[in-house]
């Protein structure tokens, strides 16, 4: 169960949300429980989190470990301060950054590399869906940015599937839609890794998910997690998806 913040929260922001929402999640231990703040309250989010079954997970990274490359972040400096795990090629930044799938094979290496677990996001827009496009769209960001991986890589990676029409605009794909689409990129990993890969594969939804939508979703088979922005800012209602 994966919170994306996005671009919101201070330090002592984040400090008053892991003191409410800790405890609302200290029984779920069957949950993997992940919170990717912004890149200033990370070492914060990792103190606060010490003790807890929550980890902590940057939101983007730079595939070099090192070196002039002007306001980006490597690997080898999230996993010094104790990230765990980082999101890559979520939509926003494949919109707004221009982030294309070789860009997301090179970041999902530099994360393995540094012991950083990759959510890797893939997703259609509206006009792709409605168009009918959904499988090529799906299968070309898996061919383009995951089947360059090599096995034991592949094994250690989550993906999430995050259509783009469904994030921050309160329309959730329905169950069936999301399972369909866990399907295609399950078969992906069939085909290029093998059954044993695809059917450990996890692969979250994202776009809306809430309390009141989490629970159908996660009766799907194919659904194995969420990946929640909005409703993964109030702590209470956090809780309420990560409890469901
Ligand atoms: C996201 O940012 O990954 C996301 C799914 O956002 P929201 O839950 O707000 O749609």
């Amino acid at each position: 169960m994966a919170g994306n913040w996005k671009m919101y929260k201070n330090v002592s922001e984040t400090r008053a949300y892991f003191q409410n929402f800790l405890p609302q999640v200290k029984d779920a231990k069957d949950r993997e429980i992940v919170i990717c703040p912004p890149f200033p309250n990370l070492e914060t989010a990792v103190r606060e989190t010490n003790d807890s079954i929550v980890k902590i997970g940057a939101q983007n990274l730079y595939w070099g470990k090192e070196g002039a490359v002007t306001g980006e972040v490597s690997g080898p400096m999230l996993h010094n301060i104790g990230c765990t795990y980082v999101i890559i090629a979520h939509s926003e930044r494949r919109e707004y950054f221009c982030e294309a799938d070789e860009d997301v094979l090179k970041k999902t290496r530099a994360a393995l590399e540094y012991e950083l677990t990759p959510i890797v996001c893939v997703g259609e827009r509206l006009g792709e869906r409605e168009t009918g496009q959904t499988e090529t769209i799906l299968v070309d960001q898996f061919r383009g940015g995951l089947s360059g991986l090599e096995p034991a890589e592949f094994a250690k990676i989550v993906v999430a599937y995050e259509p783009v029409w469904a994030i921050g605009t309160g329309k959730t794909a329905t169950p069936e839609i999301a399972e369909e689409a866990h399907s295609i990129i399950r078969r992906q990993a069939r085909d290029r890794f093998g059954d044993h890969a695809a059917n450990k594969l996890r692969i979250l939804y994202g776009g809306s998910v809430k309390p009141e939508n989490v629970k159908a979703l996660m009766f799907k088979e194919e659904i194995d997690g969420v990946l929640v922005g909005g409703a993964s800012l109030n702590p209470d209602s956090f809780a309420a998806i990560v409890n469901f």
